[in-house]
């Protein structure tokens, strides 16, 4: 009998790829009509709270800190007396589990309804919460699968939805909501799980114990998947895993290339998982912060608390590396609501000084104790970091390294007047490329491997040439600097400095000891006559002998 397999793409904001069973975690439960003893109500919550303590203790007890704190909050959440009294009431009607349910539902609606976006995101594990309570009320879920490998498929998830079954089986997770700045999205980065959120809902209709393949890397879900590819897929797994571990053998080498020429490592985060990454990894710093992330669905301006409060957890485990912490950067795909139909970008930020203010005094105030700088994006004149310099100065904070990304044309063209105020420059290949080569920075064409383009290459040696005689240090915190094609251009073009997605900085250190400066500098000299980013490719292709495991 052949089996039809169903398919449904969704965003993979964990990386990897698992074939295993289905089972859906939070299948609704039967909320039978019937009295229920309202103590049992607060031994529920108690019991949940011991359950999620147990699950952090657990974490923590591995080194999971952080992830830990994610979870531990669930168990704050369960002793919260306003949601246990609310429930508790609920349960003394006529249909107590469907009272307490909508109970819970209330709560977390009045949580996401308040200004502060950390309480807004806190609805989310509120309804994790009260699903527990239920479940232990109700005694329907199964609170483990019996199935020895298995995928979660879920509406939403917690964190510790992911964190109690590690071990025991779960090989990654599927859900409808959530995204990639997810609790759930951060501990799946963190413990290597793959994660596809913003799947069709009909994946939940799946009877638990389908056969499912898991594909984040192609944001890929198939329910009774074709032999041919889950065998594809086990292979891919296989090796990943193997090429990994070849890699990671680098690491404590001295960061040199091939003729002896030192360069510089550093990592992309926006999150302390990715700061534990970096250090494991052996990046020397944070190149670059995002900090507008957190930010993305904010209805107005964060305030210094909001700031500090994605601001320490990151920085807390940053001693004795440099920090470069990025302004919010609102611009293009980045706008958040309350910016819509504005001006965005830098502009926005430079029109709103309280706004730039209370930024500046977070990082100053989490940031104390700790080597930052700050990276100002989207420069276009240096009138732009002039208004940065005078704001950080007026926050007495004089001494602060100050320096600027370039990633517009403009910038490139001032670079010799930003050499005047820049205390460093990094290069956003990111959004160069996609305005030299006029591309949305959502249009799917918009790949890093477009920066070998020779516009965009004739622009970068300019930076680069620039920053040098006016000895400022230049890096590239672009993606391009962690591509095959791109890096060796970029390391031809005289950069020697490079910050990459903390998950390739082994394959980049792998790369850049390997490679010859003088040898990539020839062919840089030769990509710059030739006709596209195809051509150049073709080039490094042919000349570059480094190949990855
Ligand atoms: C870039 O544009 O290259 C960059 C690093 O910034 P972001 O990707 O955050 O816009
Ligand atoms: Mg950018």
């Amino acid at each position: 009998m052949t089996t039809v397999s169903s398919r449904w793409t969704g965003t993979g904001v964990a990386p990897g790829t698992a074939v295993a069973a289905s089972w859906r975690v939070d299948r609704p439960i039967q909320l039978g009509a019937g009295p229920l003893d309202p103590n049992r109500v607060e031994q529920a919550f108690r019991d949940v709270a011991g359950d999620l303590n147990r699950v952090a203790n657990r974490a923590r007890a591995q080194g999971r800190r952080a992830v830990a704190d994610i979870v531990a909050v669930g168990a704050v959440i369960a002793t919260d007396p306003g949601l246990v009294d609310a429930a508790w009431r609920a349960a003394t009607g006529d249909d107590p589990l469907h009272g307490i349910h909508d109970a819970v539902e209330e709560y977390a609606r009045m949580l996401e309804s308040l200004p502060d976006e950390m309480l807004r995101e806190r609805a989310a594990d509120v309804r994790q919460v009260g699903r527990r309570v239920i479940e232990r009320l109700a005694r329907t879920g199964s609170a483990t699968p019996t199935l020895r490998r298995f995928v979660l498929v879920a509406e939403d998830l917690g964190p510790a939805d992911l964190l109690e079954h590690l071990g025991q089986g779960l090989a990654g997770a599927v859900t409808v909501r959530g995204g990639a700045n997810s609790h759930a999205a951060i501990v799946a980065r963190s413990v290597g799980l793959p994660l596809v959120v913003g799947v069709d809902p009909e994946v939940l209709d799946l009877p638990d114990s389908t056969s499912l393949l898991v594909d984040a890397d192609a944001g890929a879900v198939v329910a009774d998947p074709p032999y041919a590819e889950v065998a594809r897929a086990d292979e891919a797994t296989a090796r990943d895993g193997q090429r990994r571990g070849v890699l990671a053998t680098d690491r404590g080498r001295l960061h040199v290339t091939a003729d002896g020429q030192p360069f510089g490592l550093l990592c992309n985060v926006a999150s302390d998982t990715e700061v534990r990454v970096g250090r494991e990894s052996g990046a020397e710093g944070i190149g670059l912060l995002r900090t507008e992330l957190p930010f993305l669905h904010a209805d107005r301006w964060p305030t210094d608390a909001d700031h500090r409060r994605a601001l320490r957890p990151i920085l807390a485990d940053t001693a004795g590396w440099p920090v470069t912490i990025r302004l919010l950067d609102f611009a293009n795909d980045k706008v958040p609501p309350f910016l819509k139909d504005q001006p965005a970008g830098l502009k926005a930020l430079l029109d709103n000084r309280d706004a730039l203010a209370a930024q500046l005094r977070a990082i100053l105030d989490a940031g104390r104790g700790v080597d930052v700088r700050i990276m100002v994006p989207m420069v276009t004149t240096a009138a732009d970091l002039r208004a940065v310099r005078a704001a950080v100065s007026e926050l007495g904070a004089p001494a602060i390294p100050v320096g600027a990304m370039v990633e517009t044309v403009a910038a490139v063209t001032a670079i010799d007047e930003l050499c005047t105020v820049a205390d460093f420059f990094s290069i956003g290949t990111n959004d160069l490329t996609a305005q030299v080569l006029d591309l949305d920075r959502t249009d799917p064409r918009a790949r890093p491997e477009l920066t070998a383009h020779p516009y965009v290459l004739d622009l970068i040696a300019r930076v680069v040439t620039g920053a040098r005689l006016a000895h400022r240090p230049v890096s590239v915190c672009g993606d391009a600097g962690a591509h095959p094609t791109t890096l060796p251009l970029l390391l031809g073009a005289g950069v020697r400095h490079f910050s990459v997605a903390c998950a390739r900085i082994d394959e980049t250190r792998y790369r850049l000891l390997r490679l010859d400066t003088a040898a990539c500098a020839g062919i840089f000299a030769e990509a710059l006559a030739m006709r596209d980013a195809e051509e150049t490719a073709t080039l490094v292709r042919q000349r570059i002998g480094v190949t990855v495991p």
